[in-house]
């Protein structure tokens, strides 16, 4: 079955057809238990369609098929650049249909039609990387004496189960299985139950591209059936996940209590800017502001907390929420809209419940701190001062288009509050003095870490968490480490 959404909106007019089972082997089969995600659409809540949701059961067959297909008909039976022409192929039908693709992205998360392209040329651009490094994965010739001949190989590890969230669902699908497939693995896919749309319309695409059945399986469902069950299950050898840091706990449990499979996990963020007071003011309010604003708050690298040196405090405080204050909210298919809905319900109140807590905890209220509008789940964007480093709003990660700034007067100061988190996956300085900007990015615990600019994700370049942000790295070169096992060969000659 599949369902059928016409889009007649001032940016994007068009029809998408959306198969709605189970893609499983390679073909779409309905759940052995009868089961449906509800999909929203976060502009007024009203129910889009359903989708098949699929249990442990479901799970069970798909990684049966996975495992068959990366014995008889992958891994090591398909030479690197076959593989990688098949990732380029499917990039090529995926550029065919950015608009299509995009105007479900939007639909699905609410993000603008605009910022939806970005992010399917984002994912192309993973696809075709990926498929370039397809066959350029190499081991090492290694010297020991002259009686013997070592060397290693990069084999892949098997089966992948890819866990994935919903703000930027094409994107992190293609961080998953472009280098998983790349490295000869089979997938099985299971996308956020919030955003299941733009995963189910690409199989289609993956048939096309040649892949053979069973070597990528998309299995929608809920995270605590099917994502639990791919997380236990015995025939997975590996779980490549991105969400939230609770989550990743339960994975790594899982892992441990079964088969010990390989875990990789990209989770939250609490990431700060600091700003010192020699900063070029309209490019760090421009970036600063694509650091928290960027998807509405929903990224993990967001730049929540807002480290401000005293020399400049007013003037930033004063450029940045007039630029705030020039952002517009609305409807996510309207031109000029900059933010669109949060995804969900639950999050709108989430973050609404975070806006309350730092209005008791003391915190003031700079600029927005309401919601949008009076249906679906828009929020001003909102900037606090008067933030205290003991307040919920500087501790925990809000997911939402709220910002906290707090006054700083030393360069030590300010490393020592930056670093004052749980979590360490990105931050930025700004500063025009090049030997501060690097002792400060040397001294931030944190896998990224961005001098005069904030989320400008390269494909080349590593992404992952210190701390509890996470474990492994994804993108570039490094990525490829996590998809493939190290044989050691030794030769007596
Ligand atoms: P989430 O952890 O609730 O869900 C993520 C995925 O995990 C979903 O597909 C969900 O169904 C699944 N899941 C839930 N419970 C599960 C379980 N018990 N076992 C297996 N799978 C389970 O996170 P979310 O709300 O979708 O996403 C927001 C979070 O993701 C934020 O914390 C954000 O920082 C993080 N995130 C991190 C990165 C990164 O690269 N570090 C990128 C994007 C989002």
């Amino acid at each position: 079955s599949s369902f059928t959404y016409q889009f007649d909106t001032p940016t994007y007019k068009g029809t998408s057809t959306v198969p709605t089972g189970l893609f499983i082997n390679g073909k779409f089969v309905e759940p052995l238990q009868k089961g449906t995600i509800e999909v929203l659409n976060p502009v007024n809540g009203k129910v889009i369609t359903s989708v098949a949701a699929g249990t442990a059961a479901d799970i069970d067959i798909a990684a049966q098929a996975a495992r068959k297909a990366y014995k008889e008909r992958w891994g090591l039976k398909v030479p690197g650049v076959q593989r990688g022409r098949m990732l380029s192929k499917l990039a090529d039908l995926l550029q065919a249909n950015v608009d299509e693709f995009s105007a479900l992205e939007a639909l699905d998360v609410g993000k603008t039609f605009d910022a939806a392209r970005n992010s399917t040329f984002s994912t192309i651009a993973a696809l075709r990387y990926y498929a370039g490094w397809a066959d350029k994965i190499q081991g090492k010739t290694i010297e020991t004496n002259e009686k013997k001949l070592a060397y290693t190989r990069h084999e892949p590890i098997g089966v992948v189960g890819a866990i994935i969230p919903w703000n930027f669902p094409l994107a992190m699908l293609s961080w998953k299985i472009g280098p998983a497939l790349a490295a000869g693995n089979a997938v099985i896919l299971k996308p956020s139950e919030l955003t299941p749309l733009t995963a189910l319309r690409l199989c289609p695409l993956f048939v096309e591209a040649g892949f053979p059945d069973g070597v990528i399986n998309i299995v929608n469902g809920y995270g605590s059936t099917a994502g639990q069950a791919l997380s236990e299950h015995m025939a997975v050898d590996k779980i490549a996940f991105t969400g939230s840091t609770l989550t990743g706990r339960k994975i790594m449990e899982a892992a441990a209590k079964t088969n010990l499979k390989k875990v990789t996990l990209e989770l939250g963020g609490k990431s700060p800017s600091v700003i010192f007071d020699d900063v070029d003011l309209e490019q760090t309010v421009k970036w600063v502001s694509h650091g928290i604003f960027l998807n509405h708050g929903q990224a993990c690298t967001a730049s929540s907390r807002i480290f401000v040196q005293a020399g400049i405090y007013d003037k930033f405080l004063k450029a940045f929420t007039e630029h705030t204050l020039s952002l517009k909210v609305g409807d996510p298919f309207e031109p000029d809209t900059y933010q669109g809905p949060q995804v969900s319900q639950t999050q709108f109140e989430r973050i609404m419940g975070y806006i309350k807590s730092g209005k008791e905890d003391g915190a003031t209220v700079h600029t927005g701190g309401e919601r949008h509008g009076n249906e679906g789940y828009f929020i001003q964007p909102t900037i606090f001062t008067e933030c205290k480093p003991s307040m919920k709003i500087v501790q925990e990660e809000i997911f939402g288009p709220v910002a906290a700034i707090i006054k700083f007067t030393t360069e030590e100061e300010a490393v020592e509050q930056a670093n004052n988190t749980l979590y360490g996956l990105a931050c930025s300085v700004f500063t025009r003095d090049i030997d501060r900007a690097i002792r400060v990015a040397h001294s931030i615990e944190a896998g990224t870490a961005w001098i005069n600019c904030h989320n400008s994700t390269e494909l080349s370049v590593p992404f992952g968490g210190f701390k509890q942000s996470g474990i492994g790295r994804e993108l570039g070169e490094y990525a490829l480490e996590h998809y493939t096992n190290v044989k050691a060969v030794h030769v007596n000659i």
